[in-house]
């Protein structure tokens, strides 16, 4: 049994729902529960213009699953709920990124984890810090409280959710 978390992202449609409607789908699956939610936030997309802004957050689940096999589970859930890769940071219906998988660290050409970028990504590490502020990066050392502390003050604008 390993605790992962996921990183979910929506900035397409009803946001708020995609992301509580994948968590749901996540929490249905054989050998995966969902423990823990973050609060949703609402974040100015990062690496693109012209996109509207994104709802983000995480969960921990608890899984009996391997690393593949939920990156499986994950994008099955993802093609169900409608979304169509078209290119890289295209807007997107629903995105779930493993973050981290235990403290393991994969590098498969299809399965990177630690998530590559989400040291360097406050819609990743706001969520997050609210619910596992001392989980420590298996490969830079460092808490998700430090690694926050350490991104830039400015850009990657990220507000608490409210429903507008
Ligand atoms: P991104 O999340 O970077 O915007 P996509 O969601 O389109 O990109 O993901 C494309 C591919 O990224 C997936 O098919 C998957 O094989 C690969 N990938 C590599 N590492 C991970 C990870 N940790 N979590 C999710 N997908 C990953
Ligand atoms: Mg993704």
């Amino acid at each position: 049994m390993e605790s992962a978390y996921i990183g979910i992202g929506s900035n397409i449609g009803r946001k708020i729902d995609h992301c509580k409607r994948a968590i749901s789908l996540m929490g249905r699956l054989e050998g995966c529960s969902v423990r823990v939610q973050s609060p949703f936030y609402r974040t100015e997309p990062v690496g693109v213009e012209g996109q509207d802004t994104y709802v983000n957050g995480v969960v921990r689940v608890d899984t009996d699953l391997s690393a593949g096999t939920l990156l499986n589970c994950l994008l099955e859930i993802e093609a169900d709920m409608g979304r169509v890769r078209r290119k890289k940071w295209d807007a997107r219906v629903i995105d779930l990124d493993i973050l981290l998988f235990g403290s393991r660290i994969i590098k498969k050409p299809d399965l990177i984890v630690p998530h590559p970028l989400m040291h360097l990504r406050r819609f990743v590490l706001t969520p997050l810090l609210q619910i596992a502020p001392d989980l420590i990066h298996p490969v830079l050392r460092k808490s998700m409280q430090e690694l926050a502390g350490l991104l830039p003050g400015d850009g990657q604008a990220v507000e608490t959710y409210e429903r507008s």
